[in-house]
């Protein structure tokens, strides 16, 4: 192991390298080999290396790295293209990270309420939501405390309560421009917001000229089974953002509205990378593959089968049961025992088994889009393992 005394510390990190991956699995320094259901955070659609990603990265960089945003390029027509195509949205604006791209929202519906409701600026955010770690993201998620850690924090996100319209309802005024929620929060503990919920929003913020913002950095592209988590419910928001599945990898994000919202003029928005034909090049292929005839169905497919294989191994041992869409996914465990569960996993042998805990009581499942059955089913029998082994020394550690 190198020494990491120059890399600035912001996490904790296991004393191991991750230096190759190959679809679901990845290698460290030592060559054991890890079976992965993080894929960097629901970001590697397609497994590590996917060789058509690989091909797209490869035949752009040959061919034109950044020829600035000042000029259009095919990539990212292509790729703009292909998301109108999918969605109810008009427009595109690409950036670098989810974060990058839910300021790119907040900052046009906070525009569209200078130009059409009297300056309204306020978005209603909700409790427990994830978007992002710049300024104004911070404060616009629901984790407590995370308002005023970096303070003076930036005003106008009042929180509601996920899937309570009545919440919602009593925060809107005159100063309201848009209502901004994940159709399943992640990071909250994959809770989605019922479908119900989404059509009474829908409803809601038509009735008050206030727009709907979908944050689908993590629920977006193939994710939940649907291509967008919102059409789990047949609304139709007025923005949306994506990230993390949309690079496969790589960083890419992307703004989307109706042409209606499409507000911001020359001098609003830009950004150095942003539409760079590296990165929407391999964009066009993830987002090709993910829309490829049957894909999606199997996506369906496999996350209900690892639905069914978590709620046996929820019966087997005493579990809380399991919830989520299509292949993001989340063990209850009843218990305080993700981080542990966590921990056992990464240092099981001879293989590793990848997985994260964003709740103590929760475990947090975000494969590749394309994993196999087999590979789930391996999953769960590791899993199984280091379940059993935890449980009884949980029992052991209970004075008699
Ligand atoms: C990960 C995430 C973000 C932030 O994306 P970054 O690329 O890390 O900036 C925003 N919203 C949601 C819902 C996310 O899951």
């Amino acid at each position: 192991m190198s020494n990491t005394q120059s890399v600035m510390f912001v996490t904790k990190r296991p004393d191991i390298e991750m230096v190759s991956g190959q679809g679901s699995w990845l290698v460290d320094n030592h060559g054991k080999r890890y079976l992965d259901f993080l894929q960097g955070w629901a970001v590697n659609c397609l497994g590590h290396s996917d060789p058509g990603m690989l091909a797209a990265l490869n035949a752009q960089a040959s061919k034109v790295i950044n020829p600035s945003p000042a000029f259009y390029n095919q990539p990212m027509i292509e790729l703009a293209d292909l998301l109108t195509k999918h969605s109810c949205f008009d427009k595109v604006f690409f950036a670098n990270s989810g974060a990058e791209a839910n300021e790119g929202a907040i900052k046009l519906a906070r525009k569209w309420g200078r130009m059409h409701k009297d300056s309204a600026f306020q978005i209603i955010t909700f409790d427990h939501s994830f978007h992002g770690r710049t300024l104004a993201t911070m404060s616009a998620s629901g984790k407590p405390g995370w308002d005023t850690m970096f303070a003076p924090q930036v005003n106008g996100f009042p929180k509601a309560d996920l899937n309570d319209i009545a919440s919602v309802e009593r925060l809107i005024n005159d100063k309201t421009v848009a209502v901004m929620l994940e159709p399943v929060q992640g990071e909250g503990g994959v809770i989605p917001a019922s479908k119900e919920f989404m059509q009474q929003l829908r409803a809601l913020t038509k009735a008050h000229n206030v727009l709907l913002i979908v944050d689908e950095v993590q629920s977006g592209c193939g994710r939940t089974g649907e291509l967008f988590a919102y059409q789990l419910s047949g609304i139709e928001p007025d923005i949306m953002t994506l990230g993390k599945g949309i690079g496969g990898g790589v960083p890419l994000a992307a703004l989307l509205s109706t042409d209606a919202v499409a507000v911001f003029e020359p001098g609003d928005q830009g950004g150095t990378y942003c539409g760079n034909p590296l990165m929407t090049a391999v964009g066009v292929n993830v987002i090709g593959q993910i829309t490829a005839p049957g894909f999606l169905d199997d996506v369906k497919a496999k996350g209900q089968y690892l639905r069914e294989q978590l709620l046996k191994l929820s019966d087997k041992h005493h579990l809380d049961g399991e919830r989520g869409e299509g292949l993001l996914r989340a063990l209850q465990l009843g218990s305080d025992m993700g981080n542990e569960l966590v921990e056992r996993a990464r240092t099981m042998g001879p293989n590793g088994l990848l997985i994260n805990a964003p709740r103590p009581n929760l475990l947090r499942f975000m494969p590749a889009l394309n994993v196999t059955r087999a590979e789930i089913d391996q999953m769960i029998s590791m899993l199984d393992e280091v379940m059993t082994v935890e449980i009884a020394s949980r029992k052991q550690a209970v004075p008699a």
